[in-house]
């Protein structure tokens, strides 16, 4: 994770590129002189899949969970909305779900970037610039370490592969439920920037995105289903299903944004 506020911290990316196969010593637990040191004074963007675990296990809605505990910012390459942990007001700008001895108290539902660290993800596609159909089963992946100068993680004996340490930290289930979101941004990233969404757009990517709650009423309480054809099992499936309604919020998003996605307008009769 990334230092914003103490300038004494430095990140340093190695420019390994690593496989699933690579292995990289470390280890993260309560005995290490820099517990809980990473949850201050940083930014940790939240994914789809972050605020609908994390509403649930705090048993708020989304829009609480939104007006609580996030920031939202204008990813600029994207143009898109993003969201990200509110830090508290204290002198470390510490995340509020830190605690000095018990550390996360929320660390079942902790987010992907909580995960993910020391690991960062890049995709050889995108780099490229190519399009996603090439990049099937995110087989393009590859990793690198960033090595935080606060961080003593790297100093214990524990090796893992990187394959091994995804498995681990649960970041398979939550990159395989956010793949639509993270396409979205990147495809948006690469048209140029003179075709702007318009607010209304943004407003649509950040309901379905992020306030989960509020796009299941939207959907079932609006004219959405006049305007919009969706199969009677889909139907009963996003209903009571939280990752299937993020999924097809993705999938409207899509055929919204490029006119590629499953979900079509009615014909008009
Ligand atoms: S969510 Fe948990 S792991 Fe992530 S920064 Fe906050 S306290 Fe640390
Ligand atoms: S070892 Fe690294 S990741 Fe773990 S608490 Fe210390 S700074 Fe954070």
């Amino acid at each position: 994770m990334q230092n914003t506020t103490d300038d004494k911290t430095t990140s340093e990316v190695i420019p390994e590129q690593m496989g699933y196969n690579t292995r990289f010593q470390f280890q993260c637990h309560k005995g290490v002189k820099c517990f809980t040191r990473c949850c201050r004074g940083i930014d940790i963007m939240l994914t789809p899949y972050d605020i609908l675990t994390m509403r649930k296990h705090l048993n708020i809605t989304s829009e609480e969970f939104l007006a609580i505990y996030t920031d939202i910012h204008l990813l600029e390459k994207a143009d898109l909305p993003v969201v990200t942990l509110k830090l508290l007001d204290d002198d470390q700008k510490s995340c509020p779900f830190v605690r000095d001895k018990e550390g996360c108290l929320v660390y079942e539902c902790r987010p992907s970037a909580c995960r993910y660290y020391p690991l960062g993800m890049g995709s050889l596609s995108y780099a490229n610039e190519l399009s996603k159909d090439t990049a099937k089963d995110n087989d393009d992946a590859f990793f690198f370490t960033v090595k935080e100068s606060h961080c003593f993680g790297f100093e214990e004996k524990k090796e893992w592969s990187v394959a091994d340490w995804r498995e681990d930290q649960g970041v398979n289930i939550r990159d395989e439920a956010n793949a639509g979101w993270t396409d979205l941004i990147v495809r948006k990233k690469s048209v140029p920037m003179s075709i702007k969404l318009s607010e209304q757009s943004k407003q649509m990517f950040f309901l379905a995105c992020y306030n989960i709650d509020k796009f299941r009423t939207f959907v079932f309480e609006s004219s959405f289903l006049e305007k919009f054809d969706v199969d009677p099992v889909t139907l009963e499936e996003i209903r009571h299903d939280d990752v299937k309604l993020l999924r097809f919020g993705f999938g409207w998003l899509k055929s919204v944004f490029f006119k590629e996605g499953e979900i079509k307008i009615k014909q008009q009769k």
